[in-house]
């Protein structure tokens, strides 16, 4: 259920209100927007009864809610999400960029590459610390070495991390060294890792599944939002399909779809979207064209020796091009939205 406050409403009486969704057990969730508030409620196993609500003053309308999910919704929120990281933005008017190599391999390749993307435009700063890989035989991340590099690099260049947690007890090594937690394709579903990211103070980067559907996912969010953090970011990276030329199959269409449905930020990632990278700029351009709020990029200073996704890796050249071209994009489509 949702209650929608009129325009006119004041702080007290939205307090007021979210004192007797508390009184009656549930969770309140009040979503301040640019003409008035709305206050999701949760926690209600069955339907809550909407007429205890509509007569408390400062209140407009009362929403029975009948999609699975509540708070990542339009109606709750029409005004789409920014979510600010220091004076950086995802979902405002700044198309955001997350760069780096796919794992931290030391202290020299960490830096290249942090130097090769501050240089051309990134504000943010990705690579992995612990890997999860798909076999147990492969490079699995330099490990906590890794929490050290990327606290530098924040220092040096002012940009700002984003790393995968891996389980719960790495949400506390991401809030200690990190600005961005990003949560995988792997453990969309990991609910008690979504419950702990939710109550972070940090936002989360919540990768789609790679067998995940549109309502998964956007559930998957919900378990974040639920535990009161709504400062969730989504990161469409392609899903698995009988398609042999790419390594995932990227689905561009998530970014309108979402759109019609939701007001979270949604980035794509054309790295692990197509697997090779010479796939990655075309599909990067086609990304911010159709209107995502940012992209996740891997670059490596050599591919050739990269420990994980070499093949999908674009040198610090190719990135620097990637974003010269995306640029121009994003300005002819934002003129024209
Ligand atoms: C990554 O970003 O390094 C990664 C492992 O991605 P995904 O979870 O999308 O496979
Ligand atoms: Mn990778």
């Amino acid at each position: 259920m949702l209650i929608v406050m009129k325009p006119s409403a004041t702080a007290r009486e939205v307090d007021a209100v979210v004192n007797v969704i508390q009184a009656v057990g549930f969770r309140a969730h009040p979503m301040p927007g640019a003409t008035r508030t709305a206050i999701g409620i949760t926690g209600n196993e069955g339907p809550v009864d909407g007429r205890r609500f509509e007569d408390l003053p400062g209140v407009a309308e009362v929403i029975r809610v009948t999609k699975p999910y509540k708070l990542i919704t339009l109606d709750l929120r029409p005004e789409k999400t920014i979510v600010k990281i220091g004076d950086a933005t995802i979902g405002g008017s700044e198309l955001a960029i997350i760069a780096g190599p796919c794992a931290i391999e030391n202290r020299d390749q960490a830096f290249a590459v942090a130097e090769a993307v501050h240089k051309s435009g990134a504000r943010f700063f990705r690579g992995g610390v612990w890997k999860p890989r798909t076999s147990p035989y492969t490079f699995q991340g330099l490990g906590d070495k890794g929490w050290e590099i990327m606290a530098e690099i924040r220092d040096t260049f002012g940009l700002k991390i984003v790393t995968e947690a891996l389980d719960k007890s790495s949400v506390d090594l991401v809030e200690h060294y990190g600005d961005v937690i990003q949560i995988g394709a792997r453990n969309m579903q990991n609910f008690s890792l979504l419950r702990r990211a939710g109550r972070s103070k940090l936002p989360v980067l919540l990768k789609r599944g790679m067998a995940a559907t549109l309502e998964e996912w956007l559930l998957a969010a919900e378990y974040i939002m639920a535990e009161g953090n709504y400062n969730v970011i989504l990161c469409e990276r392609g899903v698995r399909t009988f398609a042999q030329h790419t390594r995932n199959t990227l689905d561009l269409a998530a970014v309108p779809a979402i759109r019609r449905i939701s007001h979270l930020p949604v980035i794509i990632d054309p790295s692990h979207g197509t697997g090779n990278a010479y796939m990655v700029t075309p599909l990067a351009r086609a990304g911010v064209a159709v209107g995502a709020d940012g992209l996740m990029v891997e670059v490596h200073n050599h591919p050739d020796l990269a420990l994980s996704d070499g093949a999908q890796a674009l040198t610090p050249a190719q990135y620097a091009q990637l974003i010269d071209q995306v640029s121009a994009i994003r300005e002819i489509s934002v003129a024209n939205w």
